[in-house]
This record gives structure tokens, C-alpha cells and sequence, in this order.
């Protein structure tokens, strides 16, 4: 059965492959030149297992397998793979209550190595970070910005084998160097301008250039593009997805100097998230997206500005000096893009829709850069059942996590999911 993946980003690949590995004929069209060219190409590539969702957790935690053992994942790869460094990701959270308890505790029960560490722990662990409590974040032009904090933080949680993929996109080509030897045919400079039914198949795929495509099976992972795509197709979802325009900045890493190992950190309490990168030379700092700011969702992706702004460099890099004392503010350096994001709550959509051969892997908000090879697998595993005859929205698949012995209910990814109990932001 012909599958047509629109979009090869490191999701859009790794759907491809898995489609092929379950016996599609499969063509993957994108609009830019090569595979990871796309929102793919600014991701800051962390793998943590830190989540609201227990579903979620366990993905992650088996997409951290298979970037551990990549290489046995995508098989013989010409050129370089990727790198996984893994200097464990401190969480803080404003305080350790009962759900950031839960999460830690969801975490252990999978095996994941999480520890809550008190204050006087993570102190002595990480001296290099201020452990004042600033919640809730402020703009930086409140008068309250620069004072001193009173409160301190009661803990946090340490994910010790938390890492990053070093250059995302290359895991995008790598993914895309296994698919073809699978025999995937990649089709780049090539834009999708309309979704028709079609006369022998399903669907005809008419293309910028003048050329057309027919198909039984359309998956639409087109990151930030995804709510056009759908709308090509006529589909229209219970969950909306929107663009977000972002910006990730980078400083100087002042513990480079030192020898000394820089973690990542996701600071929910001061609104911002940081890496180390460059091997340690830099930091790159993101936003958690705390209430003070308002979220910049773009009406078209193609016409967002991708220079870097005074606004985004000051919040993240003076909430980051605010965390790391040590650092100092150096000359303006960074990357705009976007998020695809499932407004009501943050989650991926993986799902088949009403209209039927016409799939998603959408939404992904953020942060799915790190379940990628997993959402392949579970949006081939639904075309599959799907095509075979099952009805996905009565009988939900079991999803099996075999590098984690555990089987996810994957209801929390449907397009019907209803309200979920999530963070509504990029940490999930
Ligand atoms: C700044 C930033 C930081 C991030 N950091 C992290 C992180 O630390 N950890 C994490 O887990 N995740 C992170 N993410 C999220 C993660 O990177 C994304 O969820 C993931 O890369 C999306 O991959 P994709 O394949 O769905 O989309 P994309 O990489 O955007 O690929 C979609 C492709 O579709 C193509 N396309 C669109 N429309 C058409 C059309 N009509 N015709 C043909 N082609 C089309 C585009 O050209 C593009 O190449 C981050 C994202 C961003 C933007």
C-alpha cells in the first residue's frame, strides 16, 4: 500500500521508516532541501523523562534508549550519527509538592534514575546555582525583577542520565539514510499545495512544481505547518494546533573555564531552561514559558521574523544570571523558530482522523523532539491497524515500550482525549 509522509523532519522521518519497516511503499515529500531542515533544525535536542503525563514518561524514557543505542537503531549510517552526552537534567520546581512527588515517583517506578534532592543536597551538588526561589517570574521590566529573594527552594529533582542530541538535524538525516536504504523515496523541493481525493487511490497530492501524487495513506507531519496541511485535506480537528515563534539564546558557559560539568536544567520556578553547548563552551537558555509572558502564536509560518530580539535575549538570559550568578551577558547570539502547539494542552496528536487514509503526528509542542523515533513507531502502528480494518477511536491499541517492558494507553495522544492534567506549556 503507497504511504505519502508529508514533511521529513526527525518525526516525519522516523514515521517513514517504521511505515516501511511494517511494508508500505513510501514517499516523504518536504518543501526544504534536505531531511531536519525544518523547526527540527532549532530544537535544542533534550531527552528527559520529566512529564505530567505517566504515558509520557514511559515514551520518553524508551525514546532515551534508543538514542543511547542509536547506532543499533538506524543501522550502518555513511558519515557522521549523532552524539548523546548525558550530563543529567536538575529540575526546580517552586516547591516539591504532591505532583512534582508523583512525577519523581512515576519515574523511579519505571527505572528511570530520579532522585528528590533537598535543598542542602542540590546546594552541595550544584554550588554554581543560586537556589533563591523567584516564582512566579516576572518581566524583566518589574521593579521586582532584580530583587534579591527571601524565599529559598525546598528541593529538587535530579534526572541523572538526562542529555541532548548534539546538532538535531543530523538525527533527522541519519533517520533519513536509514529509511532510504529501506527503500523510502525522499522527494525534497517539493511543496504539497493541495490534498484531493483521487481518482485510482484515496488521495492525489498536487505539488507546487505542477507534478501530482496519488496515494491510499496520507500522514501529515508537518511540524508547524500543521494545521495548513489539514486544512488542504479539509480535516478538521477536535484539538486546534498554531504555530508558536520561540527564541533560544546563547551565552558564554563560565564553568567551562573551571572544568566543571554544566547539567541541564529545567528551572519552572524561574521560567527559563538552559544546556550546555558548543561541548561546554556556551549555554543555550529557552523559556518554560511562565504566565508573565504572552506566548507569540503566528497566524503564518512562513512569514515570521527569524532574527533574534532584545526581548527574548534579556528575559532568558537575565532569569538565567539570575540562576547562574556567573554568568555575563555577551553579545547577541541565537535562533527564532516554531513550535507546533496543541493549545489545550501541550500533548502531541497521534491519531487517525474522520476522514479516512488521512493520519497526524502533530502538536508536538516543544518538546517531542526526544520521542520522535517512538511517535513513528506508534503513528505506523495506527495506519497499520487502521488500514488493516480496526477502529482505532473504539478500540484504542495497546502500545508495547519492549526497551522498557511496558505497555502505554496511548488515549492521551487522540484527537478525542478530552481535558488533560498537564502543565499547559513546553515541559508537558
Ligand atoms: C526552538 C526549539 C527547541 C526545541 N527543543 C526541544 C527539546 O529540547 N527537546 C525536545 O524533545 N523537543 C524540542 N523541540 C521540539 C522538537 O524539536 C519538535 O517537536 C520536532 O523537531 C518536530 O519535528 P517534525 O518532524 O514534526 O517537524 P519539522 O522538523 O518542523 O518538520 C516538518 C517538515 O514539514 C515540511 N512541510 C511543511 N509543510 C509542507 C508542505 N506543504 N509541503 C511539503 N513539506 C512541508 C517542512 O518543510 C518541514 O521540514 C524544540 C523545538 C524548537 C522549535
Amino acid at each position: 500500500m503507497q504511504a505519502c509522509v508529508i514533511g521529513a523532519g526527525v518525526i516525519g522521518c522516523a514515521v517513514a521508516l517504521e511505515l516501511r519497516r511494517r511494508g508500505f511503499a513510501v514517499t516523504v515529500i518536504d518543501k526544504n532541501g534536505d531531511a531536519g531542515h525544518g523547526s527540527t533544525s532549532s530544537s535544542c535536542g533534550i531527552v528527559r523523562r520529566f512529564y505530567s503525563q505517566p504515558g509520557m514518561i514511559a515514551m520518553a524514557h524508551e525514546g532515551w534508549h534508543i538514542w543511547a543505542e542509536w547506532r543499533s537503531f538506524v543501522g550502518d549510517i555513511e558519515g557522521e550519527l549523532i552524539e548523546f552526552p548525558r550530563p543529567g537534567m536538575v529540575f526546580i520546581p517552586p516547591r516539591l509538592d504532591e505532583s512534582v512527588l508523583a512525577t519523581a515517583g512515576e519515574m523511579q517506578r519505571l527505572g528511570i534514575k530520579a532522585h528528590v534532592l533537598s535543598h542542602a543536597e542540590a546546594k552541595a551538588r550544584f554550588p554554581f546555582l543560586d537556589l533563591s526561589s523567584f516564582y512566579p517570574a516576572t518581566p524583566v521590566d518589574d521593579p521586582r525583577f532584580f530583587e534579591p529573594s527571601e524565599r529559598q527552594l525546598e528541593g529538587v529533582v535530579w534526572e541523572e542520565d538526562a542529555g541532548y542530541v548534539v546538532f538535531p538535524a543530523l538525527a533527522a538525516q541519519n533517520l533519513r539514510q536509514a529509511a532510504t536504504r529501506a527503500g523510502v523515496e525522499f522527494r525534497f523541493h517539493q511543496q504539497v499545495t493541495a490534498i484531493e481525493a483521487g481518482a485510482t487511490q484515496r488521495f492525489e497530492l498536487r505539488l507546487a512544481s505542477g507534478a501530482a501524487l496519488t496515494t491510499d495513506v496520507v500522514v501529515n507531519v508537518a511540524g508547524p505547518h500543521s494545521a495548513i496541511v489539514n486544512r488542504m485535506a479539509g480535516v478538521t480537528l477536535p484539538l486546534e494546533t498554531r504555530p508558536l515563534r520561540r527564541e533560544v539564546h546563547a551565552q558564554a558557559n563560565p564553568l567551562f573555564e573551571r572544568g566543571v560539568s554544566l547539567p541541564i536544567v529545567g528551572d519552572l520556578d524561574g521560567g527559563i531552561y538552559f544546556r550546555p553547548e558548543s561541548r561546554g563552551r556556551d549555554i543555550i537558555v529557552g523559556s518554560t514559558d511562565p504566565q508573565c509572558d504572552v506566548l507569540e502564536f503566528v497566524d503564518d509560518p512562513d512569514a515570521i521574523d527569524r532574527s533574534i530580539t532584545q526581548l527574548y535575549r534579556q528575559r532568558q538570559s537575565l532569569r538565567l544570571m539570575k540562576r547562574m550568578p556567573s554568568v555575563t551577558m555577551g553579545r547577541p547570539r541565537g535562533v527564532a523558530d516554531l513550535y507546533d502547539v496543541t493549545v489545550q494542552d501541550w500533548y502531541p496528536i497521534v491519531d487517525r482522523t474522520d476522514l479516512p487514509g488521512y493520519y497526524v503526528c502533530i502538536g508536538t509542542s516543544g518538546s517531542s523532539f526526544k520521542t520522535a523515533p517512538v511517535l513513528g513507531m506508534l503513528t505506523a502502528q495506527i495506519v497499520e491497524a487502521c488500514e488493516s480494518g480496526r477502529d482505532t477511536d473504539a478500540s484504542p491499541l495497546p502500545f508495547e515500550l519492549p526497551r522498557i517492558g511496558c505497555t502505554v494507553n496511548t488515549q492521551f495522544l487522540s484527537r478525542h482525549r478530552g481535558k488533560l492534567q498537564t502543565t499547559a506549556t513546553v515541559i508537558g
